[in-house]
C-alpha cells in the first residue's frame, strides 16, 4: 500500500481486507462469504447485538443461561474422566468473596492450562454460564490473566477489545469466531473509520442531532462506556440513527431530483373542456364518491399544467378507479389527444376495453383493443388507424408498447397494476408521445413508508372510500375435513342465482399438478351440481378459449368458475358473490386480498372461503388470521409488510430500490419522514444541488445512485 496520508480516502476504503492484521487468505475467503471484500464493506458490517462487559459480577450473582464476565482466583484444578464415556476433562474451580464456580475444558492441552492457570492465579473470565443440578459451570471460558491484584489496570488498558466495555456481537460465518472478528474489527475501526467522509450538511446534522459518519460508525462498533445499552439493542442509538438518516437522506434527495426532472420537462396542457366529461357524468348510473372527486381534481390540475403528469392512483379493489381513469381519458380526448390504456394481462386489458368502449361509443368516440393474440392482418389495420388518429383510445396488453404502434398524438398513458407490470413500461409509453401524461393505477395498497420511497418520483392520489352500499365480505376458514360445508355454501349461493369462483394456486414447479387439481375439482363439481354449468379457466388455455369462458361467466351462463390465478386482477362480475380459495396458505396476503376483491362488487352479501392445505406454516396461519380480521387493504398491506419484511414485499431490486446498509423500512419510519423533509428542503435551498456548497453532497449522491435514477439534470 502506498503512503496512506496522501492517498485518496475512497481508494483506501476500497482496499481488500487482507491489508488488516489477522486477515490471511483463509480468513479473507471466509469473510467473503459474508459479502465483505473491501474495508468499506467491513466498516458497514455492524454488530447485531451487544454484551455488557463493563462491570464484573460477583460470582454468586452469575445467572445461568447468559454470557457473563467475572473475576476469580483459581482455588483448585485437575484432570478427571467422565464416568460413562470416559472422556478427559480439565476442571478449574475459581472463587471470589461471594462464591465459587467450575470451569471445564473438554479439548485442551494439559500443560498449557496448568501453566496458565496455576492455583492462586487471578483472571477475568468470560463464558456462558450453565447450571447442572446444584453446580454452575462455564465450558471453555476465555480468560485474561491479571498480574498482581490490580484489575482496574486491566479494565482501563489501551485497547480492551473483550473486557471492560460494551462488546459488539457480529453476524458470523463458519470458521470465524466472535473473538476473532472483534480482534480484526477493533483496529479496522480505529485505523480506517476516519477515512469515511461526512457529506450530510452540518446544519442538517445540527438540526436533527446527528453524529458525523465517522463518529456514528465508531459508536456503533465500539460504544462509549456510558452508552445506553437499551438504546443500542433497540437500534435507537444516536450512531445508528445518524447512519439511517444519512441513507434515507440520500435516497430521498435522489427521488426529489428525479421528480424535479419530470417537472422541468415540457408536456402538453390539457385543461378540462367538459365536452365529453360532462355528458359522461350525466350518463353514469351513480354519483362519484367524495374521494373519487378529490382524486379527479388532482388529476385535472396535473393535466392542465404544462408539465407532464406522473401520478399514481392508488385505491383498494372496487374503490372505483376505472371511472376516474375514464374521466382522465376523456379530458385528453377533449384536447384532441389520444389515450393508451395498458394492462398486464389479456383478461384485464379486455376488461378495460369492455368498460371503456360503450361509454366512448355513446359519446361518438372510437376505441380498439390490441393484444398479443390479435391477428397480424387486424393488427396492421389497427396500427394504421392509430397512426392516422382515427382511434381515440387504445386498450391492450404490452402489445400496445410494441414498435409498430405509432400514435398520431398520444397525450395520456394509463398503466394498470403497476408493480405486476414494471417500471420499464412507463418509460416506453413516454416515448410514444411528446412527454405524455402518465397515470399509474394500482390496487395493491402500499404502506406509506414504502410508497414514499418506491414512488417518490410520482405524485400519489388515494381513493380511500368505497362506493356506498358495499357490504363487507364475510370471510371464513374451512379446513379440508369440513369441505362439505364449502359445498353447502356454494349450493346456497347458486340457488339464489348467484355465481362463484373457486381458485387454485399456480406454483411454477408444480404447474401441472395444480392444473390437475383444478381439472379434477371442476369434474367433481360437475357431478355435485349437475344442474349448473361449471367453467374452467387456466393459464395454458388459448386467449380465445379464455375469452369464451369469461364471456359465459359474465353473462351468467357459467355458474361456477374454477380457475388458476389468472382471474387475479381486475375482473368485474357483480353477480359473483362467493370466492373459494383452495390451498389458501400458499397465497400471499396481497393475492388473497385481490382475490377476495373479486366478490362483493354488487349489492348482495358476499362470502370468501379460505381452505388451507392440510399442513401449513405459522406465517400462513398469520396471513389467514389477518384475512379474517380485516378487509381494509391498507391494514392488510401493513400486516403483510410486517410478516414478510419490505425487501420481499415488493421485490426490492425489481422495484429499483437501492439496498439499505443500515436502515430498515419497518423500523425506521419516523427517521424516513424527517430525512425526506430535510432532503426536499435541501434540494430547494440549493437549487437542485447546483450551488457550490452542495457540491460534495451532489458527488456523494451520484456515487450512491449511479445511473439508477437517470438523474437528468445533474451530473
Ligand atoms: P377498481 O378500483 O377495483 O378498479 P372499479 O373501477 O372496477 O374498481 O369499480 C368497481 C365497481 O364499482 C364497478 O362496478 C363500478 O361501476 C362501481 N362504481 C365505481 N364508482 C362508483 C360510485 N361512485 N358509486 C357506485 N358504484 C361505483
Ligand atoms: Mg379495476
Amino acid at each position: 500500500m502506498p503512503d496512506l496520508k496522501s492517498a485518496d480516502p475512497a481508494w483506501i476504503l476500497s482496499q481488500p481486507l487482507s491489508v488488516l492484521p489477522g486477515v490471511g487468505p483463509k480468513v479473507q475467503t471466509r469473510l467473503q462469504k459474508l459479502g465483505l471484500s473491501s474495508l468499506e464493506d467491513a466498516i458497514y458490517h455492524l454488530p447485531y447485538r451487544y454484551e455488557d462487559r463493563r462491570q464484573l459480577k460477583p460470582i454468586r450473582q452469575l445467572s445461568d443461561g447468559s454470557t457473563e464476565v467475572f473475576k476469580g482466583t483459581v482455588l483448585a484444578s485437575g484432570e478427571s474422566r467422565t464416568k460413562r464415556t470416559s472422556r478427559r476433562i480439565y476442571e478449574v474451580i475459581v472463587g471470589d468473596d461471594s462464591g465459587t464456580i467450575s470451569l471445564k475444558w473438554f479439548h485442551y492441552r494439559k500443560n498449557w492450562l496448568e501453566k496458565r492457570l496455576p492455583i492462586g492465579q487471578t483472571a477475568i473470565f468470560i463464558g456462558d454460564v450453565k447450571r447442572f443440578g446444584a453446580t454452575r459451570e462455564v465450558h471453555h471460558p476465555d480468560a485474561e490473566l491479571i498480574q498482581g491484584n490490580d484489575d482496574m489496570a486491566l479494565l482501563s488498558r489501551k485497547d480492551p477489545v473483550s473486557f471492560g466495555r460494551i462488546v459488539p456481537v457480529y453476524p458470523l460465518t463458519e470458521g470465524i469466531s466472535q473473538k476473532q472478528i472483534r480482534s480484526i474489527w477493533f483496529p479496522l475501526i480505529r485505523d480506517y473509520a476516519h477515512y469515511l467522509s461526512t457529506t450530510t450538511p452540518d446544519f442538517i446534522r445540527k438540526q436533527y442531532q446527528l453524529l458525523d459518519r465517522q463518529d456514528a460508525i465508531r459508536q456503533i462498533h465500539w460504544p462509549d462506556k456510558q452508552s445506553n445499552l437499551y438504546q443500542l439493542e433497540q437500534g435507537r442509538h444516536p450512531g445508528r440513527k445518524s447512519l439511517v438518516f444519512d441513507e434515507f437522506f440520500y435516497l430521498e434527495m435522489g427521488l426529489a431530483l428525479k421528480r424535479a426532472g419530470v417537472q422541468l420537462q415540457q408536456g402538453s396542457r390539457m385543461p378540462c373542456e367538459h365536452r365529453y366529461t360532462l355528458p359522461l357524468s350525466k350518463m353514469l348510473p351513480f354519483k362519484l364518491t367524495a374521494a373519487q372527486r378529490r382524486v379527479l381534481g388532482e388529476i385535472k390540475d396535473d393535466m392542465a399544467s404544462p408539465h407532464p403528469m406522473n401520478r399514481l392512483l392508488q385505491g383498494d379493489v372496487g374503490s372505483g378507479k376505472t371511472v376516474v381513469a375514464l374521466m382522465a381519458a376523456l379530458i385528453a380526448i377533449e384536447n384532441d389527444f389520444q389515450v393508451a390504456v395498458v394492462a398486464p394481462t389479456e383478461i384485464l386489458a379486455e376488461q378495460h376495453y369492455r368498460t371503456f368502449a360503450p361509454w366512448l361509443e355513446r359519446l361518438g368516440l372510437t376505441c380498439c383493443l390490441l393484444q398479443g393474440s390479435t391477428s397480424q392482418a387486424e393488427k396492421k389495420n389497427t396500427y394504421a388507424r392509430i397512426t392516422a388518429g382515427d382511434i381515440n383510445l387504445v386498450a391492450g396488453t404490452h402489445a400496445v408498447l410494441q414498435e409498430g404502434v405509432e400514435f398520431q398524438r398520444l397525450g395520456l398513458g394509463i398503466v394498470d397494476e403497476q408493480h405486476r407490470f414494471g417500471v420499464r413500461q412507463r418509460g416506453i409509453l413516454k416515448t410514444k408521445g411528446n412527454n405524455p401524461d402518465i397515470l399509474v393505477m394500482t390496487a395493491t395498497p402500499i404502506p406509506r413508508t414504502l410508497s414514499m420511497t418506491l414512488y417518490g418520483d410520482l405524485s400519489v392520489s388515494v381513493i380511500d372510500e368505497l362506493p356506498p352500499g358495499r357490504k363487507t365480505i364475510t370471510t371464513r376458514i374451512i379446513h379440508q375435513r369440513n369441505r362439505a360445508q364449502a359445498h353447502e355454501l356454494i349450493h346456497a349461493e347458486l340457488k339464489k342465482g348467484r355465481q362463484a369462483y373457486i381458485v387454485y394456486p399456480l406454483v411454477e414447479e408444480s404447474e401441472k399438478s395444480d392444473l390437475q387439481a383444478a381439472t379434477i375439482a371442476a369434474q367433481q363439481l360437475i357431478e355435485t351440481f349437475p344442474e349448473h354449468q361449471i367453467g374452467l379457466l387456466h393459464g395454458q388455455m388459448k386467449s380465445a378459449e379464455k375469452e369464451a369462458v369469461m364471456n359465459d361467466f359474465r353473462s351468467g351462463k357459467i355458474a361456477v368458475l374454477v380457475a388458476t390465478t389468472v382471474i387475479e386482477v381486475g375482473v368485474d362480475v357483480p353477480n359473483a358473490t362467493l370466492m373459494v380459495i383452495e390451498h389458501a396458505d400458499r397465497f400471499g396476503l396481497a393475492q388473497l386480498h385481490q382475490l377476495r376483491g373479486r366478490v362483493g362488487r354488487g349489492a348482495e352479501q358476499s362470502y370468501c372461503i379460505l381452505i388451507p392445505s392440510e399442513h401449513y406454516s405459522e406465517d400462513a396461519q398469520k396471513r389467514l388470521d389477518v384475512m379474517i380480521k380485516t378487509d381494509d387493504g391498507f391494514r392488510i398491506a401493513e400486516a403483510d409488510l410486517e410478516i414478510r419484511g419490505p425487501g420481499d414485499f415488493l421485490g426490492t431490486r425489481q422495484a429499483g430500490l437501492p439496498d439499505f446498509r443500515v436502515a430498515s423500512l419497518t423500523r425506521d419510519v419516523s427517521i424516513l419522514e424527517a430525512a425526506r423533509q430535510a432532503a426536499f428542503n435541501y434540494i430547494e435551498q440549493t437549487d437542485h444541488l447546483t450551488t457550490p456548497e452542495a457540491r460534495p453532497v451532489r458527488e456523494e449522491l451520484i456515487k450512491r445512485w449511479g445511473s439508477r435514477l437517470e438523474l437528468a439534470n445533474i451530473g
